[in-house]
This record gives C-alpha cells, structure tokens and sequence, in this order.
C-alpha cells in the first residue's frame, strides 16, 4: 500500500507510440486510475526518462542463475541439452534454502535491473536436502518478495524421470508424490501469498516428468480454479520420439487431444512442434513462450516463428536458465535468429511492419496474458509496473520519438534502463 500519485515523464508508450504529455494517476493500491490529461498536480516528474510497461518473463528458473559460466567446456567433445542438465542436476544436489535465496534474489534483482517487473517462475526445486515438505516454495516467494519484483509462482507437479521411469538422481528434490498433496501444498501457499505483487500459477513439468492421466487431471483441476497452465513441450526431437513410443503422438498432440486448450494455457519452448499440431494449438488460444538465450545456449534450435504469427499465435518470451539476463536482447535474438534461418528480414512485425511494436507486444502483454495477470499495458486498471528508459543513454544517441523503440530493442543491453518501478513504487 502507497500513497496515491501522479507520474509524468517526457515520453510515455501508450500501446502503438511513444507520446508527450501524458500523465499516470495511481491510486494506493498501486494500480494505474487514468492515463492522458488526468487532474491534479505531478508529484513525480521523471526528467529525460521514456516509461514502457514494465517487461513481463513468462519463464523463468531463478536457481538456474547459479549455473552461469558452468556448463561451457567440453573435454569429451560436443555437448547437448542432455549434458546440460547433469550439471544443473549437481547444482540442484549442492542446494540449500540459503543457497536458492540468494540465487533467486540475484536472479530477481538482475530481471528487475534490465527492465523486467513480473516473473513467471516456473519452480519445480521445492525440497532440501531432507527431501521432506516443500521448503523452497516459500523461500522463493520470500526472495522475490526482497528483490522487489511480482511473481507468478507457477508451481511444478513432478513425478517421473521420464515416461513411466522412476526418479532419478537430483529429481527427487522436484518430487511430487500425488495430486492430492500438490494441491494441499497450493491451498497452503494461497494464505501465504502476498496477493499484491504474488499469484500461483499450476504447472506439469513435461510430458516427461507427469504421467498422462495425472497431467489430464492437474490440467482439469486448474481450469476449475481458474488459474494458468504451463508446461515444457518439445524443446527436444528426443522427448517427441518418446513419447510417440509411449503414447503413439507427440506431446502437443496429446494436449490437444486431451486438454482443453484455451488462453490459460502456455506451451513452452514448441522447437519441434509439428504445424499441424501447432496451428489447432493455436487456433483454441493457446499461448507460446519461447526463450531465445537459453534456446541458443542449450543449442536446442528454432521455432518456426512465421508460422506461429502466420496462426496470430501469442508468443511470449521467457529467461529461462537466467545464463544471461537482458530482456532487449531476447527480443532481438528471436528476430534475429528467424532472420539467420530464413535469410529474410523482418519477420516479427505487426500489422504496420513495424518490428519494435510486434516484439514489445510480446515481451509485455502476451506475457501478461500467459500469467492472467493485469500487467504488460500502461492503461487503466493495470499495475503500475514500467520500465523506465534514460533518454540520455549512450547507445540511444541520434533516437527520434518514431525510432525510440526500435534503438532500444535492437541497439542496447540494459545500460539504458534506468529504473523500474512495480505496483508505483
Ligand atoms: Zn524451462
């Protein structure tokens, strides 16, 4: 709770530009009351400064950050997602709650630092080492919480180490042992919660980690809650011909088949989703998280973009591994990448061709969209969570209100953001 304020900076991104002289009343509640010629005296005057709704991760794993730097020789010759996650699984062996606290807080610190004012932390390491109770759930809220940053808690249900296997070695620290004690442990995390800036979010890990019959129920559960739905599909060739020997379709197909999709629910990564499979995927509303920096670092592959855009696929964009935290740089990587593959430029534009719109639309309002939550927009009735940009930044010299957006996105790190401000403060 804050007081009731009046913001106004030089440039203000009202949806399709950068404008002047708009204001922003926020009420105590931290929520945006009018945007335009609202009454009443500025009592906060952002000099040189450009406000942009506040970026929105729709995926993230915050403890992954303790990763960065490892992982990247190769004695034994190439490596692969496979070989990647034996490292993160001797990270996640070495983790204790001080350990995930302070990697969440830093994780969290650095997204709000780059622009980013909500995450939808995908958290799947919910025991210490006593492998007992859901510790970590909290620990995370709790980081966020210090970082300052709103979260949806996007909580895992996880429990096989792959199609009808057991747990394996580190997996036992994501367990999840039945639906029942899921859901008890998510009553128990909603009186916990601080409904201001933290919601709860319901997750199936993978087609890997949930049985089918459970991942029908989990998803069935959550609809009648309604709460999003996320869950990892075909980031890898090898998790689609699993699951064609179990299940004789691949993942996506079974959630189509299985699930009702809607725009509650959010496939992350689809790499190597088949376009029949991704266009009735889309065609029911579903939404896509694609995470260019980790996609890259994991050597997992591309997406074939122009197809989800081709079905007006919402495609939001996540840090996932938190290898690097640079919110401009996942924009730019996920056009530049369909530019390498397809020798073409401009393929993420909107209606207008513009390039910088099309990627902000997806780094704020599709991932608000994926989270259900009121964010991603300077509008009325929205938090009042932006991304405030220093006008006078090196790397924005020579930007004009029409090419404002575009430097930002295609020109710079995080040098140019200034400050971001979540709920008006
Ligand atoms: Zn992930």
């Amino acid at each position: 709770m804050s007081e009731s304020q009046i913001i106004e900076a030089d440039l203000v991104w009202t949806g399709t530009s950068f404008e002047r002289d708009v204001r922003i009343a926020v009420n105590e509640d931290g929520v945006i009351a009018s945007v335009g010629k609202v009454d009443g005296a500025t009592t906060r005057r952002l000099e040189r400064k450009a406000l942009l709704p506040g970026f929105v991760n729709a995926h993230s794993h915050a403890f992954q950050r303790g990763l960065r730097g490892l992982g990247e020789t190769f004695p034994k010759g190439e490596g692969s997602f496979w070989t990647w996650r034996e490292a993160m699984y001797d990270l996640v062996e070495r983790i204790d709650a001080e350990i995930i606290y302070e990697l969440s807080k830093q994780a969290f610190s650095e997204m709000l630092a780059c622009g980013i004012t909500t995450v939808g932390e995908f958290h799947y390491l919910h025991h210490d080492q006593s492998k007992a109770g859901y510790t970590f759930d909290e620990v995370v809220l709790k980081a966020a919480a210090d970082a300052g940053i709103r979260i949806a808690l996007l909580n895992v249900f996880y429990k096989t180490g792959g199609i009808r296997k057991p747990l394996g070695r580190g997996q036992d620290r994501f367990a999840t042992p039945s639906l029942e004690a899921y859901w008890d442990q998510m009553d128990m995390l909603a009186e916990l919660i601080d409904p201001a800036t933290q919601s709860l979010g319901v997750v199936a890990h993978s087609i890997r980690a949930v049985p089918l019959d459970d991942l029908v129920a989990l998803h069935e559960e959550a609809c009648k809650r309604g709460m999003v739905f996320h869950m990892h599909v075909e980031e890898q060739p090898q998790e689609i011909i699993e699951c064609i020997e179990a299940y004789h379709k691949p993942p996506m197909a079974l959630l189509n088949e299985r699930l009702e999709i809607s725009p509650f629910l959010t496939a992350v990564h689809c790499t190597h989703t088949a376009d029949k499979d991704m266009d009735e995927f889309l065609a029911s509303g579903g939404n896509v998280c694609i995470c260019p920096l980790t996609e890259a670092n994991l050597g997992d592959g591309l997406a074939n973009v122009p197809r989800l855009l081709r079905n007006d696929g919402r495609i939001c964009l996540g840090t996932d591994s938190n290898s690097r935290l640079c919110f401009t740089e996942e924009m730019r990587l996920l056009e530049y990448g369909q530019r390498l593959r397809l020798q073409k430029r401009g393929v993420c534009v909107d209606g207008q061709g513009n390039v910088g719109t099309k990627l902000l639309e997806m780094a704020t309002s599709n991932g608000a969209r994926s989270l259900g939550l009121k964010v991603g927009k300077i509008a009325k009735g929205h938090h009042a969570d932006f991304a405030t940009i220093d006008l006078d930044a090196a790397a924005l010299k020579g930007w004009t209100e029409t090419t404002l957006l575009d430097t930002l996105i295609l020109g710079t790190g995080n040098e140019a953001i200034a400050e971001t401000c979540v709920g008006g403060s």
